[in-house]
């Protein structure tokens, strides 16, 4: 049985779902390198080139971590996941950087993800990705649509409120937002990266920490895509990331839903798309809205401590404004 080795980074952390149902009902057996740790960001690290950001690095850890594991690993270069939207270049070129940096690779998958014109091409991707496997196009064309329909029941299971179980695996058994044992009436949205968010070693298990403080939590995920996009016209240009039109008409759609207490937005450090999104998400939070906003800035040397105390300072203001409204702010 042919073995494909999926690194646990990146878009692993969408779309795991869709990558493991069609593998598998193409006969391959799946190996899932380990949770990221201390020894696959340190390995990551010191194979990868120092101006990447957290997450490459990991990326390139979780790599080097299925190293003689499997027959092929695949490494699809993601350009473009929705229409006219793109993403990160450092994302799309991880392959090239990691095919020259390390040695003793098996045959990489390299699909390219690209539907910048048209969600269709998709299913070459697809095809292109399961003729390493077998020459069946049908089995193939099966495979994809089983894939496909399980993802998009996922993303539906996540607009709710839940986290599915891979990502539950994650953080805890407890779905997210629908908290049993609340101590707080307080819901804070955590803005960030898929691989950001939902990694819990890359984000200091921040989720589990505002769950241990009985608040609910919102991600991206759970808001709707289309209406991110249509929010985003409000714009003079329409934003050319995908993560942020999701990003900056999510922050919109927070701000007119309500129900919101506070935003927590993490961010790598030496992140070019973050760079410019935050800060427009921030603007936007600041001046339109009286919700309290941090940035938490990650990267390999970020202390845990300080991390803890600037979380426990931003949770404790929160509490005490919703505790407290009567009293005079001094939040802005
Ligand atoms: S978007 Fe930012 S965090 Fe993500 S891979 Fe690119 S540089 Fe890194």
């Amino acid at each position: 049985m042919v073995k494909v080795g999926i690194p646990r980074g990146l878009y692993y952390y969408k779309f795991s779902t869709l990558w493991e149902s069609f593998f598998t009902e193409l006969g391959a057996e799946i190996v899932i390198s380990d949770k990221t740790n201390k020894n696959i960001l340190l390995e990551g690290a010191n194979n990868c080139v120092s101006e990447a950001c957290l997450p490459i690095k990991a990326y390139y850890g979780h790599v080097i971590n299925l190293l003689g594991k499997a027959d092929f690993i695949f490494l699809p270069r993601f350009t473009s996941i929705s229409k006219k939207q793109y993403i990160c270049p450092e994302v799309a070129g991880v392959q090239d950087m990691i095919r020259n940096s390390i040695k003793l690779m098996p045959r990489i998958i390299d699909t390219e993800i690209n539907l910048r014109k048209s969600e269709k091409n998709s299913w070459l991707a697809a095809q292109y990705t399961g003729e390493f496997i077998t020459k069946d196009k049908q089995k193939i064309k099966n495979a994809y649509k089983n894939a496909l329909e399980a993802y998009r029941n996922e993303r539906q299971v996540m607009k709710s409120g839940m986290l599915t179980d891979e990502f539950k695996q994650e953080i805890g058994s407890m779905p997210l937002r629908v908290i049993q044992k609340r101590s707080t009436n307080i819901t804070v949205a955590v803005l960030g990266h898929c691989y950001t968010v939902y990694d819990s070693f890359i984000n200091m298990e921040l989720m589990r920490k505002l769950r241990d403080y009985g608040i609910g939590i919102v991600t991206l995920d759970m808001l709707d895509y289309r209406e991110s996009k249509e929010k985003c016209r409000e714009l003079d240009k329409m934003l050319f990331w995908d993560y942020g039109t999701r990003a900056y008409g999510g922050s919109i759609q927070l701000i007119e839903n309500g129900g919101i207490d506070g935003v927590i937005a993490i961010t790598s450090f030496g992140c070019g798309v973050d760079s410019f999104v935050i800060e427009l998400v921030e603007k936007k939070i600041r001046e339109e809205s009286d919700i309290p906003f941090m940035k938490l800035v990650l990267d390999e040397h970020s202390a845990e401590t300080g991390f803890c105390t600037r979380l426990e300072a931003f949770v404790d203001m929160i509490v005490r404004r919703v505790t407290h409204e009567n009293n005079v702010s001094s939040y802005r």
